[in-house]
């Protein structure tokens, strides 16, 4: 089993007194004691010993955790309590035990290169007007994500507007970039994530580019962090960078000036897999305050401490109404320091946010790349 990988870690921490409870994203929602990292843990702990899961205990493992990091960043013993479910997962994936969303979520990323089944050849519909004529080699790759390109192609066409002002030299995989895989990692599908983690190196070694700027959090970290455990590593040299520091770099060699006013109190969230997982904290927080006009204003919980969006671990597809709880606290945390934008730098992160947001009165949730290209 896979969960022999983390026996030690299951072990450890199916015998704490629960020490992380407080932070974790899915017990603040339920404040349930059997929504707790630690019973996590033990149910994949005891399956382990038992060399199988009971068909109630594979809802624990899928539907509970959004890998968000936040348990991890409290225990002592640095357990990360995501790596179990993942182990976990991977296993009940291998016995056919998978649930039906997370069978869905293969299926449509059989059926259509992304998790969400919507149709392949509309991917690149949103910003089709301007990719038209990108070259097929550049300097800099722009990798936006199946989130950003499906459901959030106004960052995507944000970061192209930048790209033009600053006068980079930069393409996209148009019509043609893969899914980061982390879809099929997360319910558990391995081998197939292996594949996409190879499939996408390789699209991107033929992309001959030297740069690849990500705005999405989790495909940055896929490239950067996990597909290298994997076997998957991207050509040497080829660096990969997430957009805030791209964004830092242009404004601070002065290939970015940003002239018009946005005179908003904003609060930044920082999405889990940049803070916590990658730990990019200051630029997004150095981008904002070059923006002429903004006041930047701090939740309680920031930084390594920032609150998830509910959305991660593949709970967007497992678990929707966790998601909209997890994401109005966050924004209750935002309402307390009077803030009218609501900046994130993420494409999942922003959905779960906006479907707040777009019905609340003086509350906007934007993407840091929105807020810098309507500042040019
Ligand atoms: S993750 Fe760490 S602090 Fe949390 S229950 Fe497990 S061992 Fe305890
Ligand atoms: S990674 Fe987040 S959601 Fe998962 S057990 Fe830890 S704190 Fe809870």
């Amino acid at each position: 089993m896979e969960l022999h990988k983390v026996e030690l870690l299951a072990q450890l921490c199916e015998n704490c007194p629960k020490m992380c409870r407080h932070v974790c994203t899915t017990h603040s929602v339920t404040r349930s004691e059997a929504d707790t990292p630690m019973e996590r843990s033990s149910i994949a702990y005891r399956a382990l010993l038992r060399g199988r899961f009971l068909p109630e205990e594979i809802p624990y493992m899928y539907k509970k955790c959004s890998a968000c990091g936040l348990c991890l960043q409290w225990c002592e013993t640095e357990i990360d309590v995501s790596e179990i479910m993942l182990a976990a997962r991977a296993d009940a994936a291998l016995a056919g035990a998978a649930p039906a969303e997370a069978v869905q979520v293969m299926e449509n990323m059989v059926r259509e290169g992304n998790p969400h089944g919507d149709k392949r050849e509309s991917k690149f519909n949103g910003i089709a007007a301007e990719t038209e004529h990108l070259p097929e080699t550049a300097e800099v790759l722009y990798f936006a994500g199946c989130d950003t390109l499906l459901h959030q192609p106004e960052i995507a066409l944000s970061a192209i507007k930048i790209f033009r002002a600053a006068g980079v030299d930069f393409t996209m995989l148009k019509d043609n970039e893969p899914c980061c895989g982390e879809p099929q990692r997360q319910m558990g599908f391995i081998e197939d994530f292996k594949s996409a983690a190879q499939n996408v190196v390789e699209q991107i070694r033929l992309s001959r580019a030297q740069r690849v700027v990500y705005t999405c959090p989790t495909c940055l970290r896929m490239a950067k962090e996990i597909y290298p455990r994997y076997g998957a590593d991207l050509p040497a040299g080829v660096e990969t960078l997430h957009m805030s520091e791209y964004l830092l770099e242009l404004i601070k060699t002065k290939k970015l000036v940003l002239n018009q006013n946005i005179n908003k109190r904003v609060t930044y969230h920082d999405p889990c897999d940049l803070g916590r997982r990658l730990k990019i904290y200051e630029p997004p927080r150095q981008v904002l305050t070059a923006v002429p006009g903004i006041e930047l204003k701090e939740m309680f919980f920031n930084r390594q401490d920032a609150r998830c969006c509910g959305a991660g671990g593949g709970l967007a597809f497992t678990n929707s109404k966790l998601v909209l709880q997890a994401s109005n606290n966050v924004l209750k945390l935002a309402e307390k320091v009077d803030a009218q934008l609501f900046v994130t730098s993420c494409p999942t992160c922003k959905n779960s946010f906006c479907s707040h947001t777009k019905n609340m009165d003086g509350m906007e949730t934007l993407d840091l790349t929105e807020i810098v290209a309507a500042s040019l």
